[in-house]
């Protein structure tokens, strides 16, 4: 389908995306890659009359790595998180989740600032940002501000950034331990029917920490903070797998629909959480 009739702005700092958006309100979004965006304006289930392209922004691109943190702007590509090798050293995860996103062509356009921004429950990185503690960085008329992952999805489509915000960056602090990204999909380019993002840190042969979140099984991500504590302390026998898959499925809230019914996706997101925290375990 061919969307409705918009204008098109390709402003070159911030100052020129805050004011275009200060100037059209609800009528403006910004877009990063359009590889959510433009499918929905296409599909008439969003309606943009004023779109504001991020291309020519400067400082919202950039993988920045310290002693501490992680810094990831938001116009950065999958495709570029999947070819930093820096990266892939200090946040495995990152690579390992970025790979099982679409395909190579929707990775060389979709950025992690859209991703995340984007509040689409079948996004991977959403889960995968409040899996490793991530925040998010917004600018808007009163200056920056940081929200958390696990503060920053309310509903589907719906955040914590306000209408006249831009998300400018990402930070994870560096994560220590092992870690899996799992992710159950219908064909190689589909969105999860259940995904799972598990760091673990070990000390000897305890959990001593873990952090667990899983995708597109309520309208939002899942930060399970239960499913990880059923872990700690325990050495991730098989009395903890069953305690962490059950806590976590005490957390979502799948829906049906053509990825399945919720029994299935139950079962799907049992599986995938025993895999992903094995697989953690065994790196850890
Ligand atoms: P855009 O489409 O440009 O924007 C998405 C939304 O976020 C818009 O509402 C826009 O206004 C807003 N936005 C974008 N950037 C910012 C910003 N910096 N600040 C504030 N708001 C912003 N994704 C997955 O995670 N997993 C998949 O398996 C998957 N499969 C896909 C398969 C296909 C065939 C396609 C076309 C897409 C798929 N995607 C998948 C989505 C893809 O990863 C998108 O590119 C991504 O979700 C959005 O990134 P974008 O840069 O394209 O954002």
């Amino acid at each position: 389908m061919i969307p409705a009739a918009f204008e098109y702005y390709r402003p070159k700092d911030m100052d020129g995306v805050l004011s275009l958006l200060r100037e059209h309100g609800d009528d403006a979004r910004v877009m990063a890659g359009g590889h959510s965006l433009i499918p929905m304006m296409k599909l008439r289930m969003a309606e943009v009359p004023h779109l504001i392209d991020l291309q020519d922004v400067g400082g919202l691109s950039g993988i920045d790595i310290d002693g501490d943190s992680i810094r990831i702007g938001a116009m950065v590509t999958q495709a570029d998180l999947i070819d930093h090798a820096a990266l892939a050293k200090a946040a495995p995860i990152l690579r390992e989740a970025a790979l099982q996103i679409a395909d190579p062509q929707v990775r060389y356009m979709g950025t992690v600032g859209g991703n995340v921004a984007n509040g689409d429950p079948g996004n991977d990185m959403p889960g995968l940002m409040q899996c490793l503690d991530a925040s998010f960085t917004v600018v808007g008329p009163e200056g920056a501000r940081e929200i958390a992952a696990r503060d920053f999805y309310e509903a589907a489509y719906m955040t914590a950034r306000e209408d006249d915000e831009v998300l400018t960056a990402v930070t994870i602090p560096l994560p220590s331990g092992g870690h899996a990204y799992e992710k159950q999909k219908r064909k190689i380019g589909d969105y999860a029917t259940a995904a799972a993002a598990v760091q673990i840190v070990k000390d000897g042969d305890t959990c001593a920490s873990a952090a667990i979140a899983m995708t597109n099984l309520s309208d939002t991500p899942v930060f399970s903070e239960a499913a990880g504590a059923a872990l700690v302390g325990t050495g991730v026998d098989d009395a903890a797998l069953k305690a962490a898959v059950a806590a976590m499925l005490g957390d979502i809230d799948p829906s049906e629909d053509n990825r399945g019914p919720v029994a299935f996706k139950k079962h799907v997101a049992g599986v995938i959480l025993r895999r992903a925290i094995e697989r953690a375990w065994s790196r850890a």
